[in-house]
C-alpha cells in the first residue's frame, strides 16, 4: 500500500457510496449499528434495507426489542432468512437490558450472549470509537486480492491479514470510515466472480490484478458436503383463501416459524402418502392433488418440497392443535420462512379437488 491509498479509498467511497439508512455521522447509535450488521450478514442489501426501517419501527429501541416475544422477532425477519439470526439479536439484546447499559469495548461486547467478533467489531467501531477493525467476508476478499495471498477463505490468517490492512488504512485516515469504504469496496467493486478493477480506487496497489489473476485469490474454503432432502406439504385452504400453518417446534433453523404442515421423506417413501397422514393428523381427509414441486435452501440442505393442495370448508379444523392457526400465506401475521411465499406461487390458481357436495335432505 503507499501514503495516499486510503485518502484515495475514503476520496472514492464520499463520492460513491450507496446511501443506506444506517449510514449516519460517527458516532453512531450502538443499536442501529447491531441491527443493521446482523440484518446484513449474507442478505442483499435491497432486502435489508425495509426489513431494517420496519424492524426498528416496531422494536426502536434495545429494551423494547429484550421485552419482544422471541415470535415476534422471528417475524420481523421474514424472508431474510437464517433466522438463527433473529434469535441471536434478541439474546443480544437481552444481555445488553440485564447488563442495564452497553458495554463500550470490543471484549465486553463480546462476553455478551448473540455478540461474535465481527459484530462486536463493527458496533464498538461505528458506536463507540473502538480500535478493533470489523473484517467481514469482503474485507478479506480485498486483502487477499491486493496482496495476492493464497490463503483460504475464512482462515484465521487470512483474517489477520484483514486485520493488519485494516490497522494500516486507519492509521492514515484516521476514521472508522476507511473500514466502511473497505468492506463497500468488496461489496460493490472488487465482488466475488467479476471485480471491476477499472473503476478500483486500490488498483495500483493490488498485486491480484498485476498478477492478472486476481480472483485466483483468496482460495476457495472447504465445501461442506450438501444434503438433499424431499419434503411432502400439505397446503390446506379455506374458502377465504387462508391457509392451515404449523409453528415449527424443532430444529435449530425454523424453530418458531411457521410453515404448513411438512414431512422430510424417508428415502423411496411416498410424498402423497405422507400428505395424506399430514391432513389426517389436522382432522380432515379431503381429495389432494399435487402442485409443482419448489425448490428450497436451508443452509447447506437442498430440498425438493412437494405440496398437495387440498381444501377445507371446515375453519376448525387444525384449530384444536396448539400451535396452528390459519394465516393469509402472503400476508401472515406470524413469522414465517421464505418458503410460504414460494408455495404460495406454486399453489396459486391450482384447483384444490371439490368435496363433494352435501347432500340435502
Ligand atoms: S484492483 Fe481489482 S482485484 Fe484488486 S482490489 Fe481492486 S477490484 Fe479487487
Amino acid at each position: 500500500m503507499s501514503d495516499d491509498s486510503a485518502q484515495r479509498l475514503l476520496g472514492w467511497f464520499r463520492s460513491t457510496a450507496r446511501e443506506l439508512p444506517w449510514r449516519t455521522p460517527f458516532p453512531r447509535d450502538p443499536y442501529a449499528v447491531l441491527v443493521s450488521e446482523v440484518m446484513a450478514q449474507q442478505t442483499q442489501l435491497e432486502r435489508v434495507v425495509p426489513a431494517f426501517r420496519g424492524f426498528l419501527e416496531r422494536f426502536p429501541s434495545v429494551q423494547v426489542l429484550a421485552a419482544a416475544e422471541v415470535a415476534d422477532v422471528l417475524r420481523a425477519f421474514s424472508g431474510l432468512g437464517y433466522y438463527r439470526r433473529a434469535r441471536l439479536l434478541h439474546r443480544a439484546a437481552c444481555g445488553i437490558t440485564e447488563r442495564g447499559a452497553w458495554p463500550t469495548t470490543f471484549e465486553g461486547l463480546q462476553a455478551l450472549p448473540g455478540f461474535g467478533p465481527y459484530t462486536a467489531a463493527a458496533v464498538t467501531a461505528f458506536a463507540f470509537g473502538g480500535s478493533e477493525p470489523p473484517v467481514d467476508g469482503n474485507v478479506a476478499r480485498v486483502t487477499a486480492r491486493l496482496g495476492a495471498l493464497p490463503l483460504k477463505l475464512g482462515s484465521g490468517p487470512l483474517l489477520q491479514q484483514g486485520r493488519l490492512l485494516a490497522d494500516a488504512l486507519f492509521a492514515d485516515a484516521g476514521t472508522p470510515q476507511v473500514w466502511e469504504a473497505l468492506m463497500e469496496l468488496g461489496a460493490t467493486v472488487c465482488t466475488p466472480s467479476r471485480p471491476r478493477c477499472g473503476l478500483c480506487p486500490l488498483a495500483s496497489d493490488c498485486a491480484g490484478l498485476r498478477a492478472g489473476t486476481p480472483t485466483a485469490f483468496p482460495l476457495a474454503r472447504t465445501q461442506r458436503a450438501r444434503e438433499r432432502q424431499r419434503w411432502a406439504v400439505l397446503w390446506l385452504e379455506r374458502p377465504d383463501g387462508s391457509v392451515l400453518l404449523r409453528r415449527v417446534d424443532h430444529g435449530p433453523l425454523l424453530a418458531g416459524l411457521w410453515l404448513p404442515p411438512f414431512a422430510v421423506l424417508a428415502e423411496g417413501a411416498s410424498a402423497r402418502d405422507a400428505a395424506r397422514d399430514l391432513a389426517r393428523q389436522s382432522g380432515f381427509d379431503p381429495p389432494l392433488t399435487q402442485a409443482a414441486t419448489v425448490k428450497h435452501s436451508i443452509t447447506h440442505r437442498d430440498i425438493r418440497v412437494l405440496p398437495f393442495v387440498g381444501a377445507t370448508p371446515d375453519t376448525r379444523v387444525g384449530e384444536a392443535r396448539e400451535g396452528s392457526s390459519w394465516q393469509q400465506p402472503l400476508t401472515p401475521a406470524v413469522g414465517v420462512s421464505s418458503l410460504l411465499a414460494k408455495l404460495a406461487r406454486a399453489c396459486a390458481g391450482h384447483k384444490a379437488p371439490r368435496l363433494p357436495a352435501e347432500r340435502e335432505e
